[in-house]
């Protein structure tokens, strides 16, 4: 883990109204001399930080910035969280310290160097842009009912952004976000077994909150943000609390009865219900009607009038080329 100085704190702090901060006014708030001001700036842009210099104005975020704060967060009924400012990945974090965690704790960060995805693939996470958590999750039934969580987690998400006003929010199994057909958000949950059997998850989510704009070609397929969705600026204290609230309670109820009640909820949300699809399995590929999922959270694909159903962490799913 990276921590930024406590500099550095103090003039992302100065900074994070958005407005335009002189170098004199910095030098004297910080007690540092312009030139330190300037290498800290530099310091600070390549975790994704937009920042404007402008001759005779002085330094200026592109946007305002709210930084995630574990006292907001409490005073918003969430507990048991920690912010941290740099990481290189809050899953790494929390899977090299299994049995340190309660349920239900969280891990925050402003900024990943190494966000995950699935097999490898990276997870761009810039510095103030994203809900950047994972949540620790100790699960009594074991690794078979593993999948049927982490389709959970996509609802909880889902259902908790629509709540908060963003309609457009979709799931594309097994459980990224998605709004206006472009990728919002990335879950990934990594698992080890336990000598008794039960599980200990840990439950990553990447969601786009604003992003720089230069990161824009970092990613390598079309993606969206809360901001580019919604009409406002995003609450980001406010937000991560009732992701957090709805996560926690949803994966309670899924400890109590199983996937039941989020089937219908699911399939709701599903952004390619009844569309024609490909599933990616290795090196094969087939195609088929999406048909929502089973009881078990497994893909039902239909080929000539045949239901099947797909089940299993390496298969990914895409739309037909037309
Ligand atoms: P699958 O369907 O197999 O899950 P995926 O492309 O959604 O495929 P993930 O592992 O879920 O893969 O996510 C990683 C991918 O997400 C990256 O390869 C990249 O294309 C994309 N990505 C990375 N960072 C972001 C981000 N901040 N916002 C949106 N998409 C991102």
């Amino acid at each position: 883990m990276r921590h930024l100085t406590v500099r550095q704190q103090q003039l992302l702090y100065l900074l994070a109204d958005g407005e335009f901060h002189s170098g004199e006014q910095i030098g004297q708030q910080l007690a540092i001399s312009r030139a330190a001001i300037s290498q800290q700036i530099k310091q600070l842009k390549p975790l994704g930080l937009d920042i404007y210099s402008v001759t005779g104005r002085g330094y200026r975020l592109a946007q305002p910035l709210e930084l995630l704060d574990a006292t907001q967060l409490a005073a918003c009924g969430v507990d048991n969280v920690h912010c941290i400012a740099v990481i290189d990945s809050t899953n790494q974090y929390m899977m090299s310290r299994l049995g340190s965690w309660q349920q239900g704790e969280c891990v925050l960060a402003e900024c990943q160097t190494a966000g995950r995805g699935r097999r490898g693939r990276a997870w761009v996470s810039p510095f103030g842009g994203q809900v950047i958590m994972s949540l620790y999750w100790r699960l009594e039934q074991g690794m078979a009912a593993a999948m049927g969580l982490s389709l959970v987690v996509g609802i909880a998400l889902a259902e908790a952004l629509q709540q908060h006003g963003y309609e457009e929010i979709g799931l594309k199994w097994p459980n990224d976000l998605y709004g206006r057909g472009q990728k919002l958000a990335g879950i990934l949950v990594e698992m080890a077994a336990t000598a008794g059997g039960a599980c200990q998850l840990v439950i990553g989510v990447g969601l786009n909150l604003a992003m720089p704009i230069q990161i824009a070609d970092q990613i390598g397929q079309p993606w969206t943000s809360l901001t580019a969705l919604g009409d406002r600026p995003v609450q980001r204290n406010r937000l991560t609390a009732e992701l957090i609230l709805r996560l926690r309670a949803c994966l309670q109820q899924f400890e109590a009865s199983g996937l039941a009640p989020f089937v219908e909820r699911w399939n709701r949300l599903d952004i390619y219900r009844d569309q024609p699809v490909r599933l990616l399995l290795g090196e094969r590929e087939i195609t088929g009607i999406a048909r929502g999922i089973d009881a078990q959270g497994a893909l039902l694909l239909e080929q000539e009038g045949d239901v099947t159903p797909y089940i299993g962490g390496e298969i990914s799913l895409r739309p037909m080329l037309t």
